[in-house]
């Protein structure tokens, strides 16, 4: 059985009626950039989340570099990421001129590690971006209880966390502003690049607002030089008609993870754990073993795909190397950057496709 590491057109064809429609009623009314659409979206975001203010942009990536912008950030300083997570979280520091340092990993839950971060704060620090790696919630309470002591902003970066929550509250509305990614194959994915900025500071929602559209506050106004990063209506109508769906969807990869780990749990690979009191939403399904490479070869032999989120840890990649960083300083993202692999995952996924994978991982480990 062919069993696929996504598949965003049996999510498509589930709404398709719905989605056809919202797409078609866009073009009728050419609301094509910003608009009502957006605008909808917008509303029906921050309800979702219990947050104040919701900002859409272009992308993830562009969210999290103008929120940055608006936490004040600016060349030369320093900004706290953690040692694991796709490079928008690090490329948008740089971006703004400032300089990432990254922190190891929870060996638990992927997230940065709070028991590392006070020995990298200095006098040029401003920031913490916490990612909500694969779905986990990063460790929020005692990540904020640093960032006041310090007197720092916490920027979270939610691309992988739709709907995931600490302690009955959304991820996204613990910092003091979150960056969201609607890349298609997020757990909340549009068709095409698109992001939000969220947070409950009046200000820096317009500032945000502002910079994503050229600076301008109210039309030929430019207040100061901003950007081109807004989300388009048909984006905007396609996420309305998703976010409704969205409970389901997390409940769904919920279930699955829990049906993987029952059929994974008793052999020699490591399966996820969740955080306690905090929801999992499971953007991706990690488990980990010694033989990394020989197992994503002999699934793949078996139809079965996989990936690997990600083979090489932030500070290791090429276009840090002149940080210097070795493995010393980063033991457990060196650790699991060798042996971490993602199974299938996504709503669609059916029962008999993880007994498939799970029996062919069984085989594997014999
Ligand atoms: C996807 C992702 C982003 C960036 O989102 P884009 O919309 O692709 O720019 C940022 N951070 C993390 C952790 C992501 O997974």
């Amino acid at each position: 059985m062919k069993v696929p590491f996504v598949d965003l057109r049996a999510q498509y064809l589930s709404i398709k009626t719905e989605l056809d429609q919202a797409i078609f009623e866009v073009i009728e009314k050419s609301a094509f950039i910003g608009g009502n659409y957006v605008q909808k979206f917008e509303k029906e975001f921050a309800g979702y989340l219990g947050a104040k203010h919701v900002v859409a942009c272009a992308n993830g990536t562009d969210s999290i570099e103008i929120l940055l912008q608006c936490l004040g950030i600016v060349p030369g300083d320093e900004v706290l990421v953690p040692a694991l997570s796709w490079i928008s979280t690090s490329e948008a520091v740089s971006n703004v001129g400032a300089i990432p340092v990254f922190v190891d990993i929870e060996p638990d839950y992927y997230t940065i590690n709070p028991n590392l971060i006070e020995e990298k704060i200095t006098s040029k620090t401003k920031a913490i971006i916490p990612v909500h790696l694969y779905g986990q919630a990063a460790d929020m309470p005692r990540i904020m209880k640093i960032a006041d002591k310090h007197n720092l902003k916490v920027l979270e970066d939610c691309a992988q966390s739709h709907g995931c929550e600490i302690q009955d509250r959304k991820s996204g509305t613990w910092g003091h502003c979150a960056s969201f990614s609607f890349y298609p194959g997020k757990n909340l994915g549009a068709y095409g690049d698109a992001g939000a900025m969220v947070t409950n500071d009046d200000i820096i929602a317009e500032k945000a607002r502002m910079i994503s559209n050229h600076g301008q506050k109210g039309k030929h106004n430019h207040i100061m030089e901003g950007r081109n990063s807004r989300m388009d209506g048909l984006q905007a109508a396609i996420l309305s008609v998703k976010l409704s769906y969205l409970e389901k969807w997390t409940t769904a990869r919920i279930t699955h993870a829990k049906y993987y780990h029952e059929q994974l749990k008793n052999n020699v690979v490591d399966t996820p754990f969740t955080r306690p009191d905090s929801k999992h939403v499971f953007h991706l399904y990690v488990i980990r073993t010694d033989r990394r490479d020989e197992l994503a070869g002999y699934l793949k032999s078996k139809e079965i795909e996989t990936a690997v989120h990600y083979p090489t840890a932030l500070p290791f990649l090429q276009c840090y190397q002149q940080q210097r960083n070795e493995p010393e300083q980063f033991p457990i993202a060196y650790k699991y950057m060798k042996q971490i692999i993602s199974l299938p995952m996504y709503p669609e996924l059916k029962k008999e496709m993880i007994d498939e994978v799970s029996q062919s991982i069984k085989e594997f480990c014999k």
